[in-house]
């Protein structure tokens, strides 16, 4: 198992296995524990991100990779459902050895130290997404 947690009534704390790829891990807990909706906030430290960024003009995503040790000072998420899956919206800010800080949608990210994280989960919710055309993003479909 790359994770390991506590629950605490319905929600969780959260530990990801050193080295292990962030996105996937967390996809991987959130199916393994049955959730559909949840709120997610961690911090922790990786060696390796992809970013992405959303140009509006093209509706397509630029993704940028960044290899060098990068403190997660947070990573927000959130959990809905897309084609019967889990699909997960997750952003991430990091901070650099200079202390200056790159951020954006995260594609991956691999742990190098920890990551901790908290998940709450939103009970008897059952968020959906759909692809939008006109923004070129997965939206919430209610
Ligand atoms: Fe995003």
């Amino acid at each position: 198992m790359n994770y390991s947690f506590c629950k605490t009534g319905d929600d969780y704390i959260l530990s990801l296995a050193n080295h292990c790829e962030i996105v996937s891990t967390l996809i991987q807990f959130c199916e393994q524990e049955g959730l559909e909706a949840a709120e997610i906030t961690g911090l922790g430290a990786v060696s390796e991100a992809t970013l992405r960024f959303l140009d509006p003009a093209t509706k397509a995503y630029v993704d940028k990779k960044f290899e060098e040790q990068m403190e997660i000072t947070n990573l927000t998420a959130n959990l809905s459902r897309k084609d019967g899956k889990p699909y997960l919206h997750v952003h991430l800010s990091l901070g650099r050895r200079d202390y200056t800080l790159v951020g954006g949608h995260a594609l991956c990210a691999t742990i190098n130290g920890a990551c901790e994280l908290f998940v709450r989960v939103i009970k008897g919710a059952h968020p959906q997404r759909e692809f939008d055309p006109e923004t070129g993003l997965n939206l919430y479909k209610f």
